[in-house]
């Protein structure tokens, strides 16, 4: 009986059942009667259903947050789930260091003043305001922990959207997460998507569109790292610092004998010796595919710590190099963008659009990265030959086309590739993020579904919210 009860033992047993051979060999294994061959049927089960809020976020990114913040601000009950060990994101788990295009009133300005009074918004010199500021890092993650706690908002970490559930009438009613604490469903009357790759509306059955066929099949992926460093050769290579840092950095390493696969490695000073390069590119990466994803990022890291272990043998400053850190998140430029009840195009784009439902204006060009190593060394990014004028983004572009109660917000929204090529930056994010929650919050005291609720509902809101965070700003600014 004993030796039974090794795990040899145990599975003899239940493959006895089954009728089928499986120790020592490498499968198939078949392990249900009724299951395909490949195929594992799980069995019907019963989860835990918390219904007790007005609407979740998930994805706790730059939209994700601002989406909570502006919904809880509205008067809204405020879940969000986020799949990593903290809130931001790309600014945090992807470590970005930099945001771009956030010259904009509301929590973009207050996120600015606030990091600013921390001591943790560095300037960019290159810029004569703080449309694009480079920021600490760890200052990010304690900033909105701290907000949310202030909003009250609860928020899950580690906790993966894994599947959605729809009723008869198509509408979302509810999300079901993976984490620690197993399987739970969470019901709510509004949904927001902000998950970079709209991981929310491809398990909502929603259409959708990724990279562009004919000229990238996607834009690259880069996974940011911190390094340590004499701090005169970090400023002599500031990108905030002046127009040709690129250049010279990518000269610096070909002095070290390597040539990084993105042809502008990027450094932002942090000071104290202290920086975050971008120096890589992982080429046509399905973000939506885990195994490729963790091939890129472990070809990635390898990348940056053979780059800053050669950078060692310029010597000079460069002879203390250390990386310090890689992020925990590859970044991702090109995720599933969800189709909305309007599409942002390169029309809009290049005639610099106006809608009377805008949520937010981009300023920001269009900036695609090179599809491969080689288009890389001709020219690491360019704007695809679109002239980009500042365009408004409507909020029917964040509100899904395919099914009933979810928003979008960040980079998942409705566009075409041109187009998200522009608006996906963050100071975009963030405003997108705003106008969602407040579609939400709004949507759900008013029982209504977010495309029957009357534009100037959620405008007038909208304004509230921004003028709030304003003077938010203005205070952080005197005190
Ligand atoms: C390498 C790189 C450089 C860039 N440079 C800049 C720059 O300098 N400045 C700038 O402003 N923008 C830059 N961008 C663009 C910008 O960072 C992104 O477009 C940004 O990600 C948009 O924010 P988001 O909130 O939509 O998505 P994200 O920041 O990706 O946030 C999505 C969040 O959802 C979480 N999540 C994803 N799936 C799930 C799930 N199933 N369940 C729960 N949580 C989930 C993620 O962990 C993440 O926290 C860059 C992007 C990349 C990749």
């Amino acid at each position: 009986m004993l030796n039974d009860l090794t795990r040899r033992g145990l599975l003899g047993k239940s493959a006895a059942t089954l009728g089928l051979v499986t120790l020592g060999s490498s499968g198939p294994y078949l392990l249900a009667k009724d299951s395909a061959p490949g195929t594992l049927k799980e069995s019907a089960r019963t989860i835990p259903l918390v219904e007790d809020c007005d609407v979740i976020v998930c994805g706790g990114g730059p939209a994700g947050i601002a989406a909570a913040i502006s919904a809880a601000r509205s008067g809204a009950r405020v879940r969000v789930f986020e799949c990593h060990g903290c809130l931001g994101g790309v600014w945090t788990s992807g470590m970005l260091s930099y945001v771009i295009d956030a010259g904009k009133p509301g929590l973009n300005a207050e996120l600015s003043s606030r990091l600013n009074a921390m001591g943790a918004r560095l300037t960019d010199h290159r810029k004569k305001n703080y449309d694009n500021y480079v920021y600490d890092v760890e200052a990010m993650k304690y900033l909105l922990e701290t907000m949310f706690a202030e909003e009250n908002i609860t928020f899950q970490l580690h906790t993966r959207v894994a599947a959605v559930h729809t009723d008869d009438n198509n509408r979302m009613t509810a999300i079901i997460t993976e984490s620690k604490s197993g399987r739970q469903a969470w019901a709510a009357p509004v949904f927001i998507d902000a998950t970079g790759d709209g991981d929310v509306g491809a398990l909502a059955g929603c259409r959708w569109q990724f990279g562009h066929d004919k000229t990238c099949p996607c834009q690259p992926m880069s996974l940011m790292g911190i390094i340590a460093a004499d701090s005169k050769v970090l400023e002599e290579f500031d990108n905030a610092g002046a127009k040709d840092a690129k250049d010279r950095l990518l000269a610096e390493m070909a002095k070290a004998g390597v040539e990084p696969t993105y042809a502008k490695p990027t450094l932002w000073n942090f000071g104290s010796g202290v920086a975050a390069v971008m120096i890589n590119h992982e080429y046509g990466v399905e973000p939506f595919d885990a195994a490729q994803v963790t091939a890129a990022t472990v070809n990635a890291r390898r990348e940056l710590y053979h780059i800053v272990e050669a950078m060692k043998k310029i010597g000079g400053g460069w002879s203390e190099a250390r990386l310090v850190a890689t992020a925990e998140q590859i970044g991702v430029r090109d995720g599933r963008r969800i189709q909305g009840r309007y599409e942002v195009t390169v029309d809009d784009v290049a005639q610099g659009a106006r809608h009377d439902d805008a949520v937010c204006r981009s300023t920001f060009s269009v900036d695609i990265h090179a599809a491969t190593q080689e288009a890389n060394r001709k020219a690491a990014y360019s704007s695809g030959g679109v002239n980009a004028k500042p365009f408004d983004i409507p909020l029917r572009a964040l509100i899904a086309a395919d099914v009933d109660g979810l928003l979008l917000a960040g980079r998942c929204i409705s566009g075409d590739f041109f187009a998200h090529a522009s608006y996906r930056v963050t100071g975009n994010a963030v405003a997108m993020g705003e106008a969602a929650g407040v579609a939400g919050a709004v949507s759900a005291a008013n029982k209504t579904l977010p495309h029957n609720v009357p534009w100037s509902l959620i405008s007038a809101q909208l304004t509230t919210v921004r003028d709030q965070a304003d003077q938010r700003a203005a205070a952080e600014q005197t005190s």
